[in-house]
């Protein structure tokens, strides 16, 4: 039976380094999230093994979690294989429950555990509670709020009416 789910996951995140001659293959294999059937996204195809670092390919064999993120987050390898990551639901700002009490302006530092990209507007609004024409009107910021991104930035609370 053919299975029409879209949604696949990397699991605990396994690759596969196959060796035919002097030639890898290295795939990441993931997994159908209805029906378990394993597929495999190309990383490398039919690469020569001295283009690679040495410690890289260690690195693909020991499943390393920090190079799955960071070639699911390739976006080579997503045109490549022709799939778009899902980020609803990825992500949460933790928030002190004591910063309402301190004096306006209040300035946040966002810091980003993993390199998920979001619109700063979203995350400020669902993270402190405000409706996105709060955020527009009360939040000062270096970085353009519409824009996605994954690399921590700071931004400035004014004070309400
Ligand atoms: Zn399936």
């Amino acid at each position: 039976m053919r299975c029409w789910s879209e949604s696949a996951t990397t699991g605990e995140g396994r690759f596969r380094v196959n060796a035919n001659g002097k030639l890898l293959d290295v795939w990441l294999l993931v997994r159908c999230v209805s029906c378990d059937r394993t597929s495999k996204l190309t990383v490398h195809e039919r690469a020569s093994v001295t283009s690679f670092d040495p410690a890289e390919l260690d690195r693909y064999h020991a499943n390393d979690p920090e190079l799955v993120a960071s070639r699911l987050l390739d976006p080579l390898l997503a045109r490549r294989n022709r799939f778009t990551l899902d980020w609803k639901g990825a992500w949460r700002l933790d928030t002190s429950p004591a910063w309402l009490d301190e004096a306006w302006p209040v300035q946040v530092e966002v810091v980003f555990e993993d390199p998920i990209p979001v619109r700063p507007d979203r995350l400020i609004a669902q993270g402190l509670g405000l409706s996105r024409n709060e955020v527009l009107r009360r939040i000062k910021c270096d970085i353009p709020l519409r824009r996605p991104t994954s690399a921590g930035f700071t931004f400035t609370v004014m004070a309400g009416d």
